[in-house]
């Protein structure tokens, strides 16, 4: 890949990784405000709806900061000049699919097989 599009989706990635470390900070606030809202009301049922709220915040703060993790991971592979290859097979990934998926490590056909795969991975022997 050149330069000029190793940037191009360089820039995609930060504003990825911005937008999922927004999301982080919200679910993480959202996660304090019903600790604070607590304080005035010790009904059991609030107490039980609270937790599960709080519960889905911080999922939902985790499922984010796995997408970080795979920004970081896509930003590295810039780096290291591997980024655009696919890590299973070594074929370049078209273009279109890091343009809708710019984390994507694997072509479409390799992704395919490994979702194959994982889907009868409980009945597989290794
Ligand atoms: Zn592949």
């Amino acid at each position: 890949m050149d330069k000029g599009r190793l940037d191009y989706f360089r820039q995609k990635l930060l504003d990825e990784l911005r937008r999922h470390t927004e999301n982080v900070r919200e679910n993480q606030a959202t996660a304090l405000e019903m600790v604070a809202i607590d304080d005035g009301v010790k009904d059991t049922v609030d107490m039980s709806l609270h937790d599960v709220n709080q519960e889905i915040a911080l999922r939902l703060g985790e499922r984010e900061s796995q997408n970080v993790a795979d920004v970081d991971q896509a930003l590295m592979r810039i780096d290291e000049g591997s980024y655009g290859i696919c890590v299973r097979c070594e074929k370049l990934i078209d273009e279109r699919r890091l343009e809708a998926l710019p984390t994507a490590r694997y072509d479409a056909q390799c992704q395919s097989i490994i979702e194959a795969s994982q889907d009868t991975d409980e009945h597989a022997t290794l």
